[in-house]
């Protein structure tokens, strides 16, 4: 049966699994090509994540497309990976850098729809059911509805931050996840429930989600070869072999079944900040000069930040870093959210002086000051936004 040429029906429930493609080598070779656009790509060269690089020890965490050609697998050690391949560049991991790309990665989903669940650093659900009317637009004759949505957020993602990823389409998450992972990178999969004798039922009962090596080997123990041998054996029967939770588990998923809820968790708070290093030393004496200009420019640029995504922040802060590397901070709840550069402005030099050039401030500690920084959190889109004297005036 071809998907594509049916009509979408927009109650129908609708799940993406989107999966990022070979993530960490993937992170970090955009980070060195962000660092030095004419170094080599990693992904296409034979190159892993892994191990000590110095003392070539440790395991592989990843491998590039090219890496896999030799046979390399995640989990090896590094000296046998070096064995099947003497070229293969190896990269530290650096769990600061994923989560940074994580992070994006789940920013750039959430302006499709908030019903996400992250379920690792590099995979997420979207709960995409009754949004048809918002994304119809993106359809064509060629890529009619939901793929064309995949499409979208598939190239979004590698357009704006320089990685691929697959998604994949089905009614429930257990056949999302599935489809997501045929064949890679950079593709848009579905498997919807017609789709499943065809697609699904062929594949090793290993590569059924959810099924783990023992239960694999029990099942091939006993002739069950194919997730379609699973589906087509009795319930009670793998219910015997498996146990009660995992039979029936394996029975249901081997045929498409699966009541499991996308679980959207709460947006991590977000908030804006820029800051500025001090060409030297801000002191009592060059305050006056030297710190407005950089006060100005910070207001710009968190001013702009907001306005560029529709937000407005009801808590402003201002905060130094002293030439003894402490920070200090202070902030102050408006009355009414705002994004308005003049208001950032004041209420920031308003916070700084206080900071600063109070009875307990820095100056009068002795202290110098290396870096300023404004920030706004407390974000709203201005929905909920109370008419206030600053609006009037
Ligand atoms: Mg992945």
């Amino acid at each position: 049966m071809n998907y594509t040429k049916k009509q979408f029906n927009n109650d129908q429930p609708l799940i993406f699994h989107i999966d990022v493609n070979s993530a960490f080598l993937s992170w970090t070779a955009v980070k060195r090509l962000q660092d030095d656009p004419n170094s080599v790509d990693l992904r296409t060269i034979p190159s892993a994540i892994g191990g000590d690089i110095t003392t070539r020890h440790g395991i592989i965490t990843a491998k590039s497309i090219p890496a896999k050609k030799y046979n390399i697998i995640t989990g090896e050690s590094v000296v046998s990976a070096l064995q099947k391949c003497p070229n293969l560049v190896l990269t530290r991991s650096d769990f600061s850098l994923y989560k940074h790309f994580s992070k994006l990665f789940i920013e750039t989903l959430h302006k499709y729809t908030d019903n996400i669940q992250q379920v690792s650093i590099d995979e997420a659900y979207c709960n995409m059911t009754g949004l048809y009317e918002y994304y119809r637009h993106l359809e064509t004759k060629e890529t009619p509805y939901p793929m064309c949505l995949a499409y979208a957020i598939k190239d979004d993602i590698r357009i704006n931050l320089g990685f691929t990823v697959n998604v994949g389409i089905s009614s429930n998450k257990l056949l999302a996840k599935m489809a997501s992972d045929f064949q890679k990178p950079d593709k848009v999969h579905t498997l919807f429930p017609e789709e499943i004798q065809e697609k699904m039922w062929p594949l090793p009962i290993n590569e059924l989600h959810g099924c783990g090596k023992a239960t694999a080997q029990r099942l091939n123990s006993i002739g069950i070869h194919t997730i379609k041998d699973a589906a087509l054996t009795d319930q009670a029967i793998l219910r015997s072999q498996l146990g009660e939770k995992a039979g029936d588990y394996i029975y249901y998923s081997a045929n498409g079944i699966n009541n499991s809820k996308v679980n959207p968790q709460k947006r991590e708070a977000k908030s804006y900040s820029n800051e500025l290093t001090t060409s030297s030393n801000i002191t009592v004496d060059t305050y006056d000069t030297d710190m407005p200009p950089l006060l100005d420019s910070l207001a710009k640029s968190v001013s702009n930040r907001l306005k560029k995504d529709e937000q407005f922040a009801s808590t402003i802060g201002a905060y130094v870093k002293t030439n003894t590397f402490k920070t200090h901070s202070a902030q102050t709840t408006l009355s009414a959210s705002t994004n308005d550069y003049k208001i950032i402005l004041d209420t920031a030099n308003a916070l700084l002086n206080k900071l600063l050039l109070g009875e307990n401030g820095l100056f009068i500690m002795g202290e110098q000051i290396r870096l300023v920084g404004i920030s706004a959190s407390n974000l709203d889109d201005g929905s909920f936004r109370q008419m206030s004297l600053f609006d009037l005036i």
